[in-house]
């Protein structure tokens, strides 16, 4: 049989007994025939609690430090795990991200994986050990240490099922799968027994807090299978793979709720050429990322014109709004916070039309007012008021046919 890569987030191994949980698991999946690598992130909060005491020092901390600090979470996780496995009689060996030959650029607190060296996992498989790496890190050329970006061990993960020509790459977490929304919001949430990558990729990004955006990215590339399944229990998860036929006969995979973004209104705009690509350009000089976008009709050659930035971002797009608003001559800056985004995600919307139809024909019949509206090729969102967000989200569930099993 072939090698399965196991990855266990923080709170699967949040505390002892969770560790040694997590140690039999493997166990098991040893005793089946696999040889199994196994991911760890840092125990529960570690990574926060580093953070925060970084924070207590300086409110800017260099980021080789942060990375020098934010990496010692997972040496942890490792060690112990081994000393677990150990516990029950069976081989295990752990490694940091460096000494397994993760080699990334230099791009601290968010580097890209550039190779990795699978020599020393070899040696050790063949020597039928466990091994168990410590996810999220890696190491430049020059030996500094990296971080892979937050919740970065999906990604060690899904790296290391490439490179070792893995069968499957485990993601275990503390919920079951991937669900067609937010169980906690909508009772009748549905766990998906597959998705597509692109499909998780717009649910991650909407804020699906399930799976890392780059490692779903990474896995679509290289077509690595991930299944999505709980750690406190046997079931099956959800499969994110590869397209395939059937999935286009679902219109809608999932509703996602987004609270992270803020809307900037630039008013009287001077209604000219060029007056969008001057806010735009200056707004992505900045790198602030702006999601949805809305110009008023003109009146008296004048327009408003509304964009959508992270909420984090808000203080600084504000304040280039307002030097940009002076520049060209236009009115008034507004923002609002209070506001909520609310998807619809489907492979499905490619191959049959009426989806946003459909979508704006529940909000009219639950009295929702739309304020924004951005469509991609699978996925369609508008701007609500965050007080009608569980009507909305429960009523487009079940307009969509989601809380059928199927
Ligand atoms: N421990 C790191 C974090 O909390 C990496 C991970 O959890 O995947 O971001
Ligand atoms: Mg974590």
């Amino acid at each position: 049989m072939g090698i399965i890569v196991q990855k266990f987030g923080g709170s699967s191994i949040a505390n002892i007994n969770r560790i040694k949980r997590v140690a039999r698991r493997v166990v098991e999946t040893k005793k089946q025939g696999h040889k199994v690598v196994v991911v760890v992130s840092a125990l529960g909060d570690t990574t926060d609690n580093l953070v925060k005491l970084a924070d207590k020092i300086t409110k800017t901390p260099s980021e080789r430090e942060m990375d020098m600090l934010m990496s010692t979470g997972e040496q942890v996780s490792v060690a112990l795990l081994a000393m677990a496995i150990h516990k029950i009689g069976v081989e295990a060996i752990s490694f940091t991200g460096s000494q397994v030959g993760i080699v990334t650029d230099g791009l601290h607190t968010k580097a890209r994986i550039m190779q990795i060296n699978t020599n020393r996992i070899d040696q050790q498989l063949k020597k039928n050990k466990v091994v168990i790496v410590a996810g999220f890190q890696g190491i430049t050329l020059d030996q500094d240490i990296t971080t892979l970006g937050r919740g970065g061990s999906d990604l060690t993960a899904v790296a290391l099922a490439k490179v070792l020509k893995a069968d499957v790459c485990e993601i275990y977490t503390d919920v079951d799968g991937v669900y067609t929304a937010d169980p906690r919001m909508v009772a009748a949430a549905q766990k998906l027994d597959y998705i597509s990558y692109e499909e998780m990729l717009e649910l991650a990004s909407l804020g699906a807090k399930v799976l890392q955006s780059r490692s779903v990215e990474f896995a679509n590339k290289f077509n690595i299978p991930i299944h999505v399944r709980s750690s406190f229990n046997e079931n099956k998860g959800t499969i994110i793979s590869k397209e395939v036929k059937a999935m286009e006969d679902v219109l809608v995979s999932g509703v996602a709720l987004n609270n992270d973004e803020a809307k900037i209104t630039i008013c009287s705009v001077p209604d000219r050429p060029g007056a969008a690509a001057i806010i735009f350009k200056k707004i992505a000089d900045e790198d602030i990322n702006v999601d949805m976008i809305i110009q008023n009709i003109g009146r008296q050659k004048k327009a408003d014109i509304s964009f959508t930035v992270l909420k984090e971002d808000l203080a600084r797009a504000m304040k280039l709004s307002r030097q940009l608003s002076k520049e060209i001559g236009a009115g008034r800056v507004l923002k609002d916070e209070n506001i909520a985004k609310l998807s619809v995600v489907g492979i499905g919307m490619r191959a049959h039309s009426g989806v946003a139809a459909k979508m704006f024909d529940c909000m009219a019949k639950a009295k929702i007012n739309i304020q924004m509206i951005s469509t991609s090729e699978i996925k369609i969102s508008c701007v609500i008021d965050p007080k009608q967000a569980k009507k909305a989200v429960t009523q487009l569930h079940k307009d969509f046919g989601l809380a059928q099993k199927r």
